[in-house]
């Protein structure tokens, strides 16, 4: 009978198992992860979880009764140590496990600021459960509250700390918030946001870390209860690494997710396709995770889809669908309490931004889907939902020529 073992216990791991039976694989399966927590989704720590409005038991993505009757073998609270390529097989804290295929899903830490020891005693970062329930606990007690990172992550945070009553100073060096991933559209709306609820902003400012325990800002210092570091992840690669596989900031990897090991494959937060930028989200997890398991089952590779992500950001919730290049052509749409941002290349919708706006990303991502021109007049028209907008093809050769 063949075996798959999958490194990491997480959400790509989860997946994987679950497309693999998806997909009719009938060998074994074993998941083995280091966490004593079966498989969980981690978007909502930063969320609902941290605010103690959604539990745990929401984000759990493979419960042992589901991983039981599907016959997938859970060993949590199990590091994996070592991979022999050679011998196709891995060594655990209890011993040697063989393999026929191996799926690396191991994802990532977060990455730690040098911090003199007075700072570091009040700095914590997210990446686990454990994690969430330890900062809630230090939130509890903290009446100031510094976020280092004006990311995805650190914008989150500093909502969820002033849902706690703290007082919370967001420092970026950036001159913008999300400036790795968002338009200067959204950045801004972000901005608002964090403004509106009391956040106070420190864009463009490189802090300085005292020995004493302040956080230098130009001339002023701040001496908050709690730092919270939200600065990046460090991919889990160490083993591949170990094992001979070439790593590059995440664990190489090509379309179908295989590293240069027929064997080996490398999907969610820690794998990289060569050539791109490593792509740490949700819908990534699941997606990689299908791509690796199709490949095993000898099916066809699932198809490509448009990135999206989402972040809920204090009650707004925002979505990117596709590309949204700075040099497109941006059409703001104001509907109700929410707007949407179109990016498009000429009469072609190459992304959307949608805040509390979900109909327009369900549409926009119908809108690219079919692969055709948009009217610009009739988008103008919020009654319109983008889907019905579509030029038909005599028009759009006639509007837009070649
Ligand atoms: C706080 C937070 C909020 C987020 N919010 C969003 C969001 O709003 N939207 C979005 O799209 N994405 C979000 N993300 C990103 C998303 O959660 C990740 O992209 C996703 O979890 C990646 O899944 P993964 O399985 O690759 O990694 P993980 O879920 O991290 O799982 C990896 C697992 O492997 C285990 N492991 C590592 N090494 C070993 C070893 N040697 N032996 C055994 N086990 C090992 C780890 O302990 C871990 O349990 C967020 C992430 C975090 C941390």
């Amino acid at each position: 009978m063949e075996t798959v073992v999958i490194v990491g216990a997480g959400q790509a791991g989860a997946a994987a198992a679950l497309s693999l039976r998806d997909f009719g694989f009938a060998g074994a399966i074993e998941v083995i992860g280091q966490e004593p927590d079966p498989p969980y989704e981690r978007p909502e720590l930063s969320k609902g979880y941290l605010a103690e409005t959604v539990p745990f038991g929401a984000l759990v993505a493979l419960a042992p009764e589901k991983a039981e009757a599907l016959g997938i073998t859970l060993r949590l609270f199990c590091d994996v140590r070592e991979i022999d390529r050679a011998g196709a097989r891995l060594r655990t804290d209890s011993g040697w496990t063989r393999y026929d295929h191996l799926i690396l899903a191991t994802g990532g830490q977060p990455r730690r600021l040098p911090l003199p020891e007075a700072l570091a005693r009040k700095a914590c970062a997210i990446r686990t459960r454990a994690d969430a329930d330890q900062i809630r606990a230090r939130l509890r007690q903290a009446a100031s509250v510094v976020v280092i990172g004006g990311g995805w992550l650190g914008t989150e945070l500093a909502l969820t700390a002033r849902s706690f009553g703290a007082q919370v100073d967001l420092i970026e060096t950036a001159p913008r918030l999300c400036a790795r991933v968002a338009p200067v559209w959204l950045s801004d709306r972000l901005a608002e946001i964090q403004t509106a609820a009391g956040v106070r902003l420190h864009l463009g400012q490189v802090p300085g870390f005292e020995a004493q325990g302040a956080i230098r800002l130009g001339p002023a210092r701040l001496q908050p209860d709690l730092i919270v570091e939200a600065v990046g992840m460090i991919a889990h690669d160490g083993l591949a690494r170990a094992a001979g596989l070439d790593c590059d900031d995440g664990i190489l990897v090509d379309s179908h997710n295989l590293t240069a090991d027929p064997a080996i494959f490398a999907i969610g937060d820690c794998a990289k396709v060569a050539g791109e930028a490593r792509c740490e989200s949700w819908q990534y997890a699941n997606h990689s995770a299908r791509v690796a398991a199709a490949r095993i089952t000898a099916r066809p590779r699932p198809k490509p889809e448009p990135r999206w992500f989402w972040s809920v950001q204090g009650a707004s919730r925002v979505q990117m669908l596709g590309e949204c290049p700075e040099g497109a052509v941006q059409i703001v749409r104001q509907i109700g309490r929410g707007q949407s941002c179109l990016f498009l290349s000429g009469a072609m919708l190459v992304g959307c931004v949608a805040i509390d706006t979900p109909r327009d990303i369900a549409e926009a991502r119908k809108v690219m889907a079919s692969r055709r021109a948009l009217d610009l007049d009739r988008i103008r028209d919020l009654k319109v939902p983008l889907s019905q907008a579509l030029l038909d093809v005599r028009e759009a050769v006639a509007n837009y020529p070649a």
